[in-house]
């Protein structure tokens, strides 16, 4: 299970609207692993309905302001703007951090964001419980 403060989970939602028509992304931090206590909202750099692409230079930026917080990543966050809040085989392909949470939004129904968590770990994935706090 992992705890997401309401603040930051509202964050997400916006972020992911805000991206819209687009997939929207970004990193969350924490101090443990479960504990996604920060957001940090990036930039679809493909530009995309279909995937997402975080830019390498912006990612140093975020590891950064990371490192003044004293928080580790702990969480990949992406948006779904027609599908379910499950990762796709690209999603799956791609995961390369087996100790990160990968969130995701789905805007398939606008008003009712779906935020659902994942971990995935070659090519498996397990859903984790998300609580709000
Ligand atoms: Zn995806």
């Amino acid at each position: 299970m992992i705890s997401i403060p309401k603040t930051v989970y509202e964050a997400m939602i916006e972020h992911a609207k805000k991206g819209y028509p687009n997939e929207a992304c970004g990193i969350t931090g924490g101090a443990a692993p479960e504990q996604l206590n920060h957001f940090f909202p990036m930039r679809n750099a493909d530009e995309s309905a279909i995937s997402y692409f975080m830019d390498p230079r912006e990612q140093l930026e975020i590891f950064k302001k990371m490192r003044s917080l004293s928080v580790e990543m702990n969480g990949i966050f992406h948006s779904h703007v027609a599908s379910e809040a499950y990762p796709s085989q690209k999603d799956i392909r791609l995961a390369f951090y087996p100790e990160v949470s990968y969130l995701i939004v789905s805007l398939a129904d606008m008003k009712k964001p779906v935020l659902r968590s994942f971990k995935i770990e070659n090519e498996q994935v397990t859903e984790e419980k998300i609580n709000i706090e």
